[in-house]
């Protein structure tokens, strides 16, 4: 499958890693939009929001318990935004499930 998030967690593209268990990698995003910008994926390749099921959505309970620690051991004390863009009106650029954690500044209240 030529996905590069696959391709990133099989160390065939490097990354700039921010946390990584089992099920879960984190890491740097190419193109940060903030101070701090990670990006939070399962390794289990799942195409984005409109694909979570009752049989995957265990990992995206997982990646929630262990977002708080990726931010706290990225300095975010002060509070943080995490996104997930699903489909071509999100402008979702890569169908791979994952979380933008940004902070590290004051966010606009603006989402959209
Ligand atoms: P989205 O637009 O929500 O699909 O976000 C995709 C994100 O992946 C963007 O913020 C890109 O900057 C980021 N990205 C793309 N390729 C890489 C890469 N090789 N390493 C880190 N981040 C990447
Ligand atoms: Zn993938």
């Amino acid at each position: 499958m030529d996905c590069i998030f696959c391709k990133i967690i099989a160390g065939e593209i490097p990354s700039n890693k921010a946390y990584e268990d089992d099920d879960i990698l984190a890491f740097y995003d190419i193109n940060p939009q903030t101070p701090v910008h990670i990006l939070v994926i399962p390794k289990k390749h799942i195409a984005s929001v409109d694909a979570v099921t009752p049989e995957n959505s265990a990992v995206v309970a997982k990646i929630f318990e262990t977002i708080p620690k990726i931010a706290a051991a990225a300095g975010l004390t002060n509070g943080y935004r995490v996104i997930t863009n699903c489909g071509d009106d999100a402008c979702q650029t890569v169908k791979h499930l994952h979380f933008h954690i940004i902070g590290g500044r004051k966010l606009p209240e603006n989402m959209g």
